[in-house]
């Protein structure tokens, strides 16, 4: 293959055909109709996609979070994707060169395409999304998926529901707590499951289902219960700051003790934590995306308890806009000095200057500096889209300040497993 087009590496947007349930939600949601479809599978053209990432977060299955890095000569025409019955193996950049181009791989990608995806230097637009790994940590514990699926969901008992921000405020995040009875719902941290709500929307369809971090460890909020916890965000506006009321938010921060609710899931295979002795834990969230923290926290906590983890480094970055809209503010800092280095960033704070996550990250250069060196490191962010790229440049950043070389360090985050990137 001509090394020009090697050169050209791309992430390429590809559904699952294992895992989709041809539900059609990503195809009604895609801004540019880059998703489309058969009788047989759901496919996404290369030519269009800009990786917006809108089709994310409404899939129910999570089947079209797919990404292959490859040649721009060898991407992946429809006409092909039309015909899998699984997704291919990612190859390795060691036999890249001796791939044939794909028929229509090369003019697959559009110029939109190429700059939105395109990775490494030269890229003008810095992209978090190549960055984030598609392979658990080495010693994640083996998740469950798909389980229950919208056409046999499991029915779970509501059993916990409170505002667990401070009360009296506009914005409410709720804390709700699911009990599955005797149905097997194994999950572990890090993995989402979906809530259907009941009805239907204004064409009659009924909803689809919405995704929810699970926000407590793998042996249920409450130890040897089948139960699990959510951190749910009452949605009242919309991104533009529109009045709106979401769906499933509201049906859930409304709950009540003992109503019943359609579950399924569970979903995720890669944003796990590793369970090693002495593997550290940096976490970045915004809001909502604290679920995914809260778990490893609490499991890493317990472990701590049990006197039988010698368990690692364990550091988070929260940012909300206000304390009083910080999910579980005051049980957070009723955790030990010596077990988690907490750092919070208040953006609307009265008399206080903006602050994100990641200027919190570059004051704390020094110790993400040691961590970025250190192999048993791994890095979670979760919440809000628009933090991706933001905390993945200061990670780059202070990775250059202190000496390393970003390409190496981020390549081997992404390809061990040691950086993952959820934001909704
Ligand atoms: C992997 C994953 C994990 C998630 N984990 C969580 C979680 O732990 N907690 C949580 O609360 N949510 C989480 N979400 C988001 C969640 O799935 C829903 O999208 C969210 O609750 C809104 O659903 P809704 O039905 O209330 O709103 P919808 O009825 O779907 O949407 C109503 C309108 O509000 C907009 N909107 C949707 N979400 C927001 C928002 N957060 N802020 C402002 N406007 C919005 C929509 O674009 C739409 O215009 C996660 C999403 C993903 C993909
Ligand atoms: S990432 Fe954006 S452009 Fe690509 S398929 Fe999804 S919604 Fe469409
Ligand atoms: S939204 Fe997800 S499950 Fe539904 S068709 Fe698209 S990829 Fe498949």
């Amino acid at each position: 293959m001509d090394p020009a087009a090697i050169a050209q590496v791309i992430r390429q947007h590809l559904i699952d055909p294992e895992i989709c349930i041809r539900c059609n939600t990503c195809e009604a949601t895609c801004p540019v109709n880059a998703i489309t479809h058969d009788e047989h599978n759901y496919v996404v053209r290369a030519e269009l996609c800009n990786a917006c990432l809108a089709c994310i977060p409404p899939c129910p299955t999570g089947a079209i979070d797919n990404w292959r890095q490859l040649p721009l000569a060898r991407a992946y025409p429809i006409e092909e994707q039309l015909t899998w019955e699984q997704l291919p193996p990612e190859v390795p950049p060691q036999q890249w060169a001796s791939q044939a181009p794909q028929p229509g791989g090369a003019q697959a990608c559009s110029a939109s395409a190429r700059s939105a995806l395109a990775l490494g230097p030269g890229t003008r637009v810095f992209r978090a999304t190549p960055y984030g790994a598609t392979t658990p940590p080495w010693s994640a514990a083996h998740p469950y998926t798909q389980l229950h699926t919208p056409a046999s969901p499991a029915t779970a008992t509501v059993v916990g529901n409170f505002n667990c921000t401070q009360a009296g405020f506009d914005s409410q995040t709720h804390h709700v707590v699911l009990d599955f009875g005797r149905m097997p719902f194994p999950v572990l941290e890090g993995q989402s499951i979906g809530i259907i709500p009941p009805g239907s929307s204004a064409s009659g369809k009924a909803h689809h289902a919405r995704q929810y971090s699970v926000a407590s460890p793998r042996n249920g909020e409450r130890p040897g219960y089948n139960n699990l916890a959510l951190t749910v965000k009452r949605v009242t506006s919309d991104h533009a700051g529109q009045p709106v009321r979401g769906v499933a938010s509201n049906y859930l921060c409304d709950l009540k003790l003992g109503e019943r609710v359609q579950v399924i899931g569970p979903f995720g295979h890669s944003f796990l934590m590793p369970n090693h002795p002495r593997s550290h834990l940096v976490m970045i969230c915004t809001g909502t995306g604290s679920a995914p923290m809260r778990a490893m926290t609490e499991w890493r906590r317990r472990l701590r308890n049990s006197g039988r983890f010698e368990g690692g480094r364990l550091m988070l970055f929260f940012g909300a806009r206000t304390q009083q809209e910080l999910p579980y503010f005051g049980p957070l800092q009723s955790l030990p000095k010596d077990f988690i280095d907490i750092n919070l960033a208040f953006s609307r704070a009265a008399g206080q200057a903006k602050r994100h996550v990641q200027d919190l990250m570059r004051e704390r250069a020094a110790d993400l500096a040691a961590l970025l060196r250190d192999e048993g490191s791994h890095f979670y962010v979760c919440g809000l889209r628009d933090m991706e790229e933001g905390v993945v440049l200061a990670l780059r950043d202070i990775a250059q300040e202190a000496g390393m070389d970003w390409n190496q360090a981020g390549a081997a985050l992404q390809r061990e497993g040691r950086l993952h990137l959820e934001t909704y």
